[in-house]
């Protein structure tokens, strides 16, 4: 479990003090100016070091992708894009942060603006997060009243503005290209890569995505050093992250916790069990909608990083736990997410386009039974033309869940056909 000291977000429920002068008492702000002035070598070392992989659900190395920026400014302007368009169902972190710890984001995001080169940072909030826009705007009023952003941030010598834009509702807003798409006032639809943003982002800038949570742990990071981040963790999969807990559990919550703790302890300490005791487990959908669902044979033991999430054929994508117990009907609960994902593609390209359709359709078969034996394999063929095919990841995310469903479940979906046909031919004698 988590030790005290090594927390993160000490404020993430909001029952302290939200000012600036309560994120002060807390650390946040403390030496922002001479970790700036150490250079933007020194920052992009310190984090890649540290070992942080991405919080917004593809857990690549946020270092690594800072360094990815071009070395020296030239005539276009750097930009880091902060993404707070937070979508995924199950997921609800990034919120807690926008309105609890907003200062720990505008600081990550300076110190991420000195580190790449970029005097600007855009910040898109989904649009539903209307008061945590209004938290996150009060909290760069009083950053920029106190000189902490603004010309020459925190006395530092660089100059940083902080922008906020609000979307418009659409999932795939969350996408990185889809998201600069609608910040430059054009259709959310994802680019083709290449180029990547690094080259052509933001109105034809080099530019960084980042997620919020990703930014918000920068100033602890660099303020207590890589390695301490670093030894939390388990290798590859470092330092500590929030845990979104929902579904069938005594108490929901968001809670922050060091990579790699079981599953089953976080479920147990924090979200108070499952609702009628381990036992009564049925799955768990570990990192949000778009991850395969996990059965309880593997949720025994499974831990909740990005590696072992992976090996269990899943994902810890944002880390959002869904957990579902026996009285859930699972193809339902799949079927639901189909019809999600059929609803936010952007239809830009045919496999997602139709596929996702098709997929949606033949998954409300399954639910009343009224689908034959073989469309099982065949949706299953379906998801793979679709997995792998498209421009974006949300083809994949329409197809996994599916894929877990069947690899799991199969049982549970032929005994549905095979009740439904057998009722048919009882009313027919
Ligand atoms: Fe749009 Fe779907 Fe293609 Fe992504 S995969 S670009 S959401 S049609």
């Amino acid at each position: 479990m988590l030790k005290e000291e090594n927390r993160i977000f000490h404020n993430i429920h909001g029952f302290k003090d939200l000012s600036l002068a309560g994120a002060r008492s807390r650390g946040d702000w403390d030496g922002t100016k001479e970790l700036i002035q150490k250079g933007r070598e020194w920052l992009i070392e310190e984090v890649k070091n540290s070992g942080l992989r991405g919080r917004g659900g593809a857990g690549f190395s946020t270092g690594m992708k800072w360094s990815f920026m071009p070395k020296e400014v030239g005539d276009r302007p750097h930009y880091l894009v902060v993404n707070a368009d937070e979508g995924e169902p199950g997921t609800c972190k990034d919120r807690e942060i926008l309105r609890h710890e907003p200062h720990k984001l505008l600081e990550g995001s300076l110190l991420a603006g000195a580190a790449m080169g970029a005097n600007a940072a855009y910040c898109y909030v989904r649009g539903e997060f209307y008061r945590e826009t209004e938290a996150l705007q009060r909290a760069v009023d009083e950053a920029r009243d106190a000189g902490l952003i603004g010309k020459n941030a925190c006395g530092s010598g660089w100059d940083f503005e902080f922008h906020l834009h609000r979307g418009a509702g659409a999932y795939i807003c969350g996408e990185e290209s889809a998201l600069i798409e609608s910040l430059e006032g054009k259709k959310g639809q994802p680019r083709m890569k290449p180029p990547f943003p690094a080259n052509v982002g933001l109105y034809g800038c080099p530019t960084t995505v980042n997620n919020v949570e990703s930014i918000a742990v920068v100033p602890d990071i660099l303020r207590r050093g890589a390695g301490w981040f670093a030894s939390l963790g388990k290798p590859n999969n470092t330092g500590t992250k929030l845990f979104a807990i929902s579904g069938h559990v005594e108490t929901p919550c968001v809670v922050e916790e060091e990579m790699g703790i079981t599953l089953r302890e976080l479920v147990d300490k924090h979200g108070g069990g499952v609702r009628g005791g381990w036992d009564n487990l049925l799955a768990v959908i570990p990192g949000g909608s778009s991850v395969p669902v996990v059965p309880k044979s593997l949720c025994d033991t499974l831990c909740m990083d990005f590696d072992s999430c992976r090996d269990a054929q899943s994902g810890l994508g944002t880390a959002a736990v869904i957990v579902m117990d026996n009285s859930t009907d699972i193809v339902a609960g799949i079927a639901r997410l189909s019809r999600f994902y059929m609803h936010e593609s952007c239809g830009q390209c045919t496999p997602c386009r139709e596929g996702t359709g098709w997929m949606s359709r033949m998954m409300e078969r399954m639910v009343t039974g009224s689908a034959s034996i073989e469309e099982i394999d065949l949706l299953e063929e379906i998801t793979r033309q679709v997995e792998g095919h498209t421009i974006c990841a949300l083809g994949d995310a329409a197809a996994w869940p599916i894929q877990g469903l069947i690899r799991h479940f199969r049982p549970v979906m032929e005994k549905r056909i095979n009740d439904y046909q057998a009722t048919r031919n009882e009313q027919a004698a």
